[in-house]
């Protein structure tokens, strides 16, 4: 039944698409502001996207602040509004491959993928689940980790594509996106060496993360993922999984375990329990009340790690 529905939005959608393309003649025009329009997948690129364009473009962003990009599908009303966007930057490499689908909808929406000039790192590879129950399928197989964007030095490349991306597309305000993009990543290498520094006393401290989000977080700021909770974004670790992880937890004398909002899974708060470690949360996303922006989104992570180190 939800997939008649779904079926009858797609067929609705296309019809008005073409009412609203045949009216406005470009998808792309600019709106009567002539602000460009810009759509961002995760908030994350949402926020950067707002400080590089200031005031000279309208920013829509896709997956709402709650929920995971990695289990996420485009409604029908977001189809539809992104309809007269020009650019949609996304992270690529599996995270949001349901972007895709947009092609089919708006094919003159241009998507950009941020990763250019940034050093991705594979997937980390779970050996030990060779039992091979997980539940993998809503990741990519192309065996690269594309949470990146959780790195200060990534943002600012991120932030320079994303500049040069609204010059291209918008020349006259081409001086205003390149100065907000600088002043920006001055402050991205201002927290960048705050949280460093916040971060000295637990240099080199193992943690354990709920999925494998967090390696380039931890790479920049000084801190090591020996392993995570689930061997995929949203799949339940099997008891042959677990037990290797209760062996390294051993192992390496590892005190702390981080949840997070949008994947929270009561299993792994009884894991917790069970292995006597302190819990405490990251967030990929943000969005919300106190992380309403990349930088305080990454300085809430930095904080919570401190803090469950602290509490120990
Ligand atoms: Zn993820």
């Amino acid at each position: 039944m939800k997939y008649v529905w779904i079926a009858f939005g797609i067929a609705v959608f296309t019809f008005a698409a073409v009412i609203i393309g045949l009216q406005k003649g470009s998808p792309t025009a600019p709106n009567e502001d002539g602000r460009i329009q810009i759509a961002a997948t995760i908030y994350p690129l949402y926020d950067m996207v707002r400080e590089v364009a200031g005031e000279y473009a309208d920013v829509n962003l896709i997956v709402p602040p709650g929920a995971s990009p990695h289990f996420f599908e485009f409604s029908p009303r977001q189809l539809q509004d992104l309809q007269t966007a020009d650019t949609l930057f996304e992270i690529g490499h599996g995270i949001d491959r349901w972007a895709s689908r947009l092609e089919a909808i708006a094919p003159t929406v241009q998507r950009v993928i941020l990763d250019k000039g940034i050093v991705l790192r594979n997937e980390a590879s779970h050996e030990e689940e060779t039992e091979n129950n997980a539940n993998d399928a809503d990741e990519d197989t192309s065996g690269i980790d594309p949470h990146y964007w959780l790195h200060f030095g990534n943002a600012r490349v991120m932030v320079s594509t994303i500049a040069e991306r609204l010059a291209a597309i918008d020349p006259i305000h081409a001086p205003s996106y390149r100065e907000n993009a600088a002043r920006y990543q001055d402050r991205l290498s201002e927290k960048e060496q705050e949280m460093i520094s916040l971060l000295a006393s637990v240099r080199g401290k193992e943690i354990l993360t709920l999925h494998d989000a967090w390696y380039y977080f931890s790479d920049n700021l000084g801190l090591v993922v020996a392993g995570t909770f689930e061997p995929a974004a949203g799949g339940e670790p099997t008891p042959r999984y677990l037990a290797n992880l209760r062996a390294k937890i051993k192992e390496y004398g590892i005190s702390v375990l981080f949840s997070e909002p949008q994947l929270a899974t009561p299993s792994l708060s009884a894991f917790a329990q069970d292995e006597r470690l302190r819990l405490g949360i990251l967030d990929p996303i943000g969005g919300v009340e106190g992380r309403m922006t990349f930088m305080e989104l990454m300085e809430y992570n930095a904080r919570s790690i401190l803090a469950a180190f602290s509490a120990l």
